[in-house]
């Protein structure tokens, strides 16, 4: 049936089929990659909320994303590296970036590193970590990048839990033309986790000085040179073996390893980027994500390269050297699709819009942007200084690629400012009312955004390690009911328009990075002189959200000194990314009678707002108190 969003109907067919006839739909798109073995089964849903796709086929990422077109187009620009902060542009074609592959993998085998093995990857935004990745998954190892922003103590617990072989590291990354030393914060990492590594594999760009440990410690281009002129072929994996873990965070303080299949990711990249994002062979994609976040796997690293498309990796910022940086790439490299964070939109709209009009530009068909919500102002801004398409896609770090968009490879489709569109195909979203479970049928009602079972292909198979607290944390929170909670609330307009509102729990989201509350409260109630501590997400024009802390002092003290404390904590020990953009200092939190604090009052309080239901509040005066702390000096 036609609707607004999709006025030809072709694409509700499409996805109708999709839950339909999840098998048939599922197979046609598997054929978007090469198989070396075909699977037995498309789909087992034997144990729900456990899937496997594929089953019994035999496939790896490596060879779709690499091999295969090296063989069929050696020359074909694959790999397009920019660092505005060390200025250097270097590119590599298909048969080119084999080679590095696999020299890469030659590397890990010579360290003793096999299928199954855990490599953790902590860079900056260097080629050498896009080639490792390849490499593990050419060889079946299972990686697992760091965002290069987390510092000592967030990466522990991630060495920890996922307990590598060997770290892939760099001496150093830069950002804004500022050094960033890598060693020192994976030495204290290394000193934090019980999981002791044996091999550390050095990037050294010749920044800063390494200083190597005897026998723990390699150097890149030392072991490149050991292994020169090996070939290493890739590992034919069983569709369901892991590729890789990703953490995430989320409402306690330990991350989630999100983990992933093989050939159900794969096919799902393939197929978005036929169908959603619209990317044709030998055209370039250019997505300004981080190789540590999930955009930075599906969307820089395995989908672009498994369509045969470049992909253009920047090591910079949106403003460096001047604002007109990404449009001059765009039209240098002829980039076809381009995908990027609000928050980076809403730092360009701030500089002078000539620099647009600078480039010729006539190569882009479309900007996507994810990550966190896309107000219509931002939108409507680049959309129309652009005078292109642009793609609002929501998704998560758990589904790997897109949960609502538009799938305008299907059938021309209309977007609506504010809203990311439309359920794709493979997923069955419902919204959901959080206290009964029943779903909302009828337009603009409130609820949760929930998945049904099965998880399309590309979807995490399972918490790394703790099948159990999958099931828990995600599919257990809607009462009666077995549904993938998003966490995130939504609403739908009469044309089908779904419209993210917020999140459902305590996670919160600065600059497009996703935090949990609970995580920087831990790091902060580690200064010895804090007695309490509430991080709440409150609204900010630029980075969508900041953090900011209440902090409640274990004895009087100057309030600068805390402040300086709790932020330098925050930076050493989570990175940059989680340090509060305010901490205040405060006698009390506002609690309920049981004791729980009561976060929305105190974001809607740093927000201007209502304060809602203050019922259960025990004590009228600390919210009073939080008040006039947060009056302006
Ligand atoms: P992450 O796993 O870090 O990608 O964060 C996922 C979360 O970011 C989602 O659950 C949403 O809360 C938010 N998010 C991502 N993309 C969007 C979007 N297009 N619109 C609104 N919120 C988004």
């Amino acid at each position: 049936m036609p609707t607004a969003a999709d006025p030809t109907g072709r694409y509700a067919e499409f996805h109708a089929r999709s839950l339909r006839e999840p098998e048939a739909f599922w197979a046609e798109q598997a054929a978007l990659i090469d198989w070396q073995e075909p699977w037995s089964q498309v789909l087992d849903a034997s144990k729900p909320p456990f899937a496997r796709w594929f089953v019994g086929g035999r496939t790896n990422l490596c060879h779709n994303a690499v091999d295969r077109h090296a063989a069929a187009h050696p020359e074909r620009r694959a790999l397009i590296w920019v660092s505005t902060e060390v200025d250097q542009e270097r590119e590599w074609n298909f048969a080119e970036l084999q080679q590095e592959v696999e020299a890469a993998a030659a590397m890990l085998k010579r360290r003793g590193v096999g299928r199954g093995d855990r490599v953790l990857i902590y860079c900056p935004m260097v080629p050498e970590a896009a080639f490792a990745m390849l490499a593990c998954a050419r060889i079946g190892a299972i990686h697992s990048v760091v965002f290069g922003g987390f510092a000592s103590h967030s990466l522990a617990g991630r060495i920890e839990d996922c307990s590598p072989k060997l770290i892939v590291s760099c001496d150093a990354g830069s950002r804004a033309g500022k050094l960033q030393p890598y060693q020192p914060l994976l030495e204290e990492a290394l000193r934090l986790s019980q999981h002791k590594v044996e091999q550390v594999l050095w990037i050294d760009r010749g920044l800063v000085p390494l200083q190597p440990q005897a026998g723990r410690d390699f150097i890149y281009a030392s072991e490149r040179e050991a292994v020169r002129g090996q070939r290493v072929p890739c590992e034919w994996l069983e569709s369901n073996e892991v590729s890789y873990t990703l953490y995430t965070s989320g409402t306690t303080g330990r991350p989630k390893g999100v983990q992933r299949d093989v050939g159900g990711y794969a096919v799902a990249l393939a197929a978005s980027i036929r169908h959603i994002f619209d990317g044709q062979p030998g055209e370039t994609f250019f997505s300004t994500s981080d190789i540590g976040w999930v955009v930075g796997h599906s969307y820089i690293v395995y989908g672009p390269l498994i369509a045969g498309m470049a992909t253009l990796m920047v090591e910079g910022t949106p403003v460096r050297p001047d604002p007109g940086i990404w449009w001059r790439l765009v039209q240098k490299y002829q980039v076809r699709v381009m995908f990027s964070a609000p928050t980076a939109v809403r730092v360009l709209r701030k500089a002078d819009p000539s620099y647009l009009t600078q480039s010729d530009l006539s190569s882009l068909r479309a900007l996507f942007l994810a990550g966190e919500p896309l107000d219509e102002p931002t939108a409507r801004w680049i959309r129309d200084a652009l005078n292109k398409p642009v793609v609002d896609n929501y998704w998560q770090t758990e589904t790997g690629w897109p949960i609502l968009t538009l799938a305008r490879g299907v059938a021309p489709m209309h977007e609506r400012l504010g809203s990311p569109g439309l359920p794709m195909y493979g997923y069955h979203a419902l919204l959901v009312d959080p206290e009964t479970g029943a779903t909302l049928e009828g337009p603009n009602q409130k609820g949760v955004l929930a998945l049904d079972y099965p998880l399309p292909p590309g979807c995490l198979q399972t918490v790394w390690g703790d099948d159990e607290r999958f099931v828990k944390t995600y599919w257990s929170s809607i009462p009666g009911r077995q549904l993938y909670s998003t966490f995130d609330v939504a609403t739908r307009d009469a044309d089908g328009y779904t419209f993210i509102l917020g999140r459902s729990d305590d996670v919160i989201n600065v600059a497009g990075h996703r935090l949990g509350t609970r995580e920087i409260e831990e790091s902060i109630a580690s200064v010895a002189e804090v007695a309490e501590v509430a991080v709440v997400g409150v609204a900010d024009e630029l980075k969508g959200q900041v953090a900011v802390a209440f902090v409640v002092p274990k004895q009087a003290m100057p309030e600068d000194a805390l402040a300086a404390a709790v932020m330098q904590r925050v930076n050493e020990q989570l990175g940059a990314v989680a340090r509060p953009a305010r901490v205040l200092v405060v006698q009390a939190l506002p609690k309920t009678r049981s004791g729980k604090l009561l976060r929305r009052a105190m974001q809607a309080l740093c927000e201007g707002r209502e304060l809602g239901d203050l019922s259960t509040l025990e004590d009228a005066a600390t919210l009073q108190a939080l008040a006039e702390r947060l009056k302006p000096a």
